[in-house]
């Protein structure tokens, strides 16, 4: 047999015993960080795109998360990589429709700001009084590693802000108004 089919053939295997220990350490609820770790703080890493056959994995595991998040507290449209200790810039939204967000960038933010109770899987009982952009850009790559741009305003505009400033390590307690700017609450 010529060398090149049987390093192809182990390459292979590695690649499906990876893929099968990585289905029995399946993340969710109980792995997201909570308000205090250290990672959250973290600035992420790109994805790049000889790492895209582990993005299906990452997603996976955000999407079982935020399900186990909708189902618990009633709430929750998107979660960023590190907050199941990912250190990737991805970002998983899902608003009827699941979308899948790699390397973000944000542009055109608009003047116009306005205020909101912001919440997050990270400190689940916990709402943050913030500003944010009205509208604005964002380019990204997809699953496929094709570009895409997302023109969004008022929600979808404010979820995509504090989605982002997960991956540059920004939690919104950071964006408090004032120091009366956080509300308990019970869910
Ligand atoms: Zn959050």
């Amino acid at each position: 047999m010529p060398p090149a089919a049987i390093s192809g053939e182990c390459e292979l295997k590695v690649k499906v015993n990876f893929s099968i220990d990585y289905k029995m350490q399946r993340k969710g609820l109980k792995d997201i960080l909570l308000l205090g770790d250290p990672r959250l703080y973290e600035n992420c890493e790109p994805v790049l795109e000889s790492e895209l056959e582990l993005v299906p994995l990452w997603v996976a595991d955000l999407a079982q998360a935020m399900q186990e998040i909708r189902e618990q507290y009633q709430f929750g449209r998107g979660i960023a990589a590190p907050q199941l200790g990912i250190m990737k810039r991805l970002i998983y939204i899902d608003l009827g429709q699941p979308r899948i967000i790699l390397n973000p960038e944000m542009y055109d933010l608009s003047p116009e700001m306005f205020e909101i109770w912001d919440d997050c899987m990270s400190f689940p009982n916990l709402l943050v009084r913030v500003e944010r952009h009205q509208s604005l850009t964002l380019k990204y790559r997809d699953e496929n590693w094709h570009r895409q741009e997302w023109k969004a305003e008022g929600a979808e505009s404010e979820l995509i802000q504090h989605e982002v400033d997960h991956l540059n390590g920004v939690l919104c307690t950071m964006r408090a108004l004032d120091d009366k700017s956080f509300r308990w609450v019970g869910r």
